[in-house]
C-alpha cells in the first residue's frame, strides 16, 4: 500500500511504500514522543521517498543522538525520523502516521512503547 504524507504546510512531502495497509503505530512515552504526540510506524528507510526539497528539513537529536527527528521550520509540524536499527545495522524511517494522507486513526491498534525507559 502506498501513502503520501506531509508536514502541515506542505514544506515536507513524501510518498511512503508501506507493503500492507498500516493497521497499528507506537505511541511512545519517552520525553519527546509524550510532548509531541506523535503515532509512529517503522520501515525501511528506502520506503520513503522524499518528494519535497532535503534542505526544507530541520532536524533535532536528543538523549543517544542516534535519531533523527526532522521536522518542518514553518509550520512545526514533524512528519517522520530516520536512524540506523541497532539490531540489523539498516537504515529505517519511523514514519508519524498522523501525517499520513487517507489513514483512520481511530482505526488503528495503539501499541504501547516505553521509550521513557530506553
Ligand atoms: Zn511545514
Amino acid at each position: 500500500m502506498r501513502y503520501s504524507g506531509s508536514c502541515h504546510c506542505g514544506g515536507i512531502a513524501y510518498t511512503l511504500e508501506a507493503g500492507e495497509a498500516i493497521g497499528e503505530a507506537y505511541d511512545c512515552n519517552c520525553s519527546m514522543c509524550r510532548r509531541r504526540g506523535g503515532l509512529l510506524a517503522f520501515f525501511p528507510r528506502e520506503a520513503l521517498a522524499l518528494t519535497t526539497d532535503p534542505g526544507a528539513l530541520s532536524t533535532y537529536r536528543f538523549h543517544k543522538q542516534a535519531l533523527a527527528h526532522h521536522f518542518c521550520p514553518d509550520c512545526g509540524i514533524a512528519p517522520f525520523s530516520e536512524g540506523i536499527d541497532p539490531r540489523s545495522g539498516r537504515a529505517m524511517a519511523a514514519v508519524n502516521v498522523r501525517c499520513l494522507d487517507g489513514i483512520d486513526l481511530g482505526a488503528l491498534k495503539r501499541v504501547p512503547v516505553d521509550g521513557a525507559s530506553f
